[in-house]
């Protein structure tokens, strides 16, 4: 490309900002991140990467590291009852997804994946990542973006990008401040070592235990060595929206009574749990003003339950890239064409795992006859492809810009 390219600030070094800024920086643009943290730390959490992800992230050469990293990858997805332990095949996975859908399906601990991305952006373009620099306000003009930091400084771009996560400072200088509405659903996580837990259950699987009132995903992150926990159960009094939230193994626990005990063996050795409520906001019509646009959760905040949450901010990352190479420079038929392009499929998402609720929750798990054919309906193969190819199939260096 020969056109001028545009010098980017990205707010958010989380997976979001991270991927845009490596897209960014291979395609040649000056690209320069801040973020709040003073230091990136990792945040003990698993993220299931199905094959729309794997995808961008092998395009941006992450593969080797991220599978030497502790990548995992999956044999499949199996659909359990929650007191008797009944087990149906969701998915397979490992060859059968590079088969049907062209890439592998990971899981990864959260950390591991920032960790690579992280380090190949700096590698690309040492001090480009800017911590300690939390953004307090920014205004745009014809000419381009001045950003203002809590820490007193200020700094120029031409174009400025919100990877600022759910609690978007730039979305709601934006398009004001999007309500948040309580599903009545407290997320409990954590990480229990493979050797601690009950051999029949160190498979390579992801497992989603579902329930009358709540559901637990399992699965192996960094080599197989840890499994990843997240318990969802449906209690009102929780409502505080936060990663770092500790709570103990006995509320665990007494959230998930008389769950089959290979639930129990995970959370016993999960140590110390970390729970928060899930809020959930209705998709935005519009997130681009001028020469500012957002990406990831500071747009399209998702329940958890189509695990896309992170990979659509992947998503978004290489369209964005995409747009604004192939408008060379005209930032704003490139913002315009990326929203368009995004806004569709990103509120398809959120309003999808928002359906996923009543499925996963069914008052019918309580009694066991309805139980089994509840699950042998719901999760027909057929209607397991219907739900989730459109997902899978979705490759985001091909979509016509
Ligand atoms: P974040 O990762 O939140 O990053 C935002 C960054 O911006 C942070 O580093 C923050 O410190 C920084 N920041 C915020 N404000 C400022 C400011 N004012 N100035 C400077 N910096 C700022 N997704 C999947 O794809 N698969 C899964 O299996 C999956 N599982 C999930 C399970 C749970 C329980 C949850 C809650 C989410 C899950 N997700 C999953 C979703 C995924 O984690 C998020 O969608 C993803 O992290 C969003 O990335 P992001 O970069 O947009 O935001």
């Amino acid at each position: 490309m020969t056109f001028d390219k545009p010098k980017m600030a990205i707010v958010g070094a989380g997976i979001g900002g991270l991927t845009l800024a490596l897209s960014l920086l291979k395609s040649g643009y000056h690209v320069d991140v801040y973020e709040q943290a003073a230091e990136l730390l990792e945040l003990g959490a698993g993220v299931q990467l199905a094959p729309n992800g794997t995808r961008i992230l092998r395009h941006l050469g992450l593969e080797d590291a991220l599978l030497a990293g502790g990548a995992v990858e999956a044999a499949g997805k199996e659909v359990r009852i929650w007191n008797t332990g009944e087990t149906w095949p969701l998915f397979d996975l490992g060859e059968d997804s590079v088969r049907r859908f062209g890439a592998p399906y990971w899981m990864i601990h959260r950390g591991d994946l920032h960790r690579e991305l992280l380090s190949a952006v700096v590698k690309l373009a040492p001090g480009s990542v800017h911590t300690s620099h939390r953004l307090a306000s920014f205004d745009q003009s014809g000419d381009g973006v001045t950003l203002h930091f809590a820490n007193g400084v200020s700094v120029q771009a031409d174009l400025m990008i919100g990877a600022d996560g759910v609690h978007s400072v730039v979305r709601n200088a934006l398009v004001g401040e999007r309500k948040a509405e309580f599903t009545g659903i407290v997320a409990w996580r954590g990480m229990a070592p493979m050797n601690a837990i009950p051999e029949s259950l160190r498979r390579n699987v992801g497992t989603n235990w579902i329930g009358p009132g709540g559901h637990c995903i399992t699965y192996p992150v960094r080599g197989e060595r840890l499994m990843n926990f997240v318990g969802l159960v449906e209690r009102s009094d929780w409502v505080k929206e936060s990663w770092v939230e500790e709570g103990t193994i006995e509320e665990c626990q007494a959230d998930f009574k008389e769950w089959h005990p290979h639930v129990h063996a995970i959370i016993e050795n999960a140590g110390t749990p970390f729970r928060w409520a899930l809020l959930q906001r209705s998709p935005l019509e519009k997130w681009t003003v001028g020469r500012v646009t957002l990406l990831g959760d500071a747009c399209h905040p998702t329940l958890p339950f189509l695990a896309q949450g992170a990979i659509m901010a992947l998503e978004d990352g290489i369209v964005l890239t995409r747009c604004l190479d192939a408008f060379e420079g005209d930032f704003e038929k490139a913002f315009d064409r990326y929203e368009q392009l995004r806004l569709p499929r990103t509120s398809a998402i959120v309003n999808g795992s928002r359906a996923n609720i009543e499925r996963f929750h069914n008052p019918l798990l309580a009694y066991h006859a309805a139980a089994v054919n509840y699950v042998e309906t719901e999760w027909q193969p057929e209607k397991v492809r219907q739900r989730y190819d459109w997902l899978f199939e979705y490759d985001a260096m091909q979509v016509a810009i």
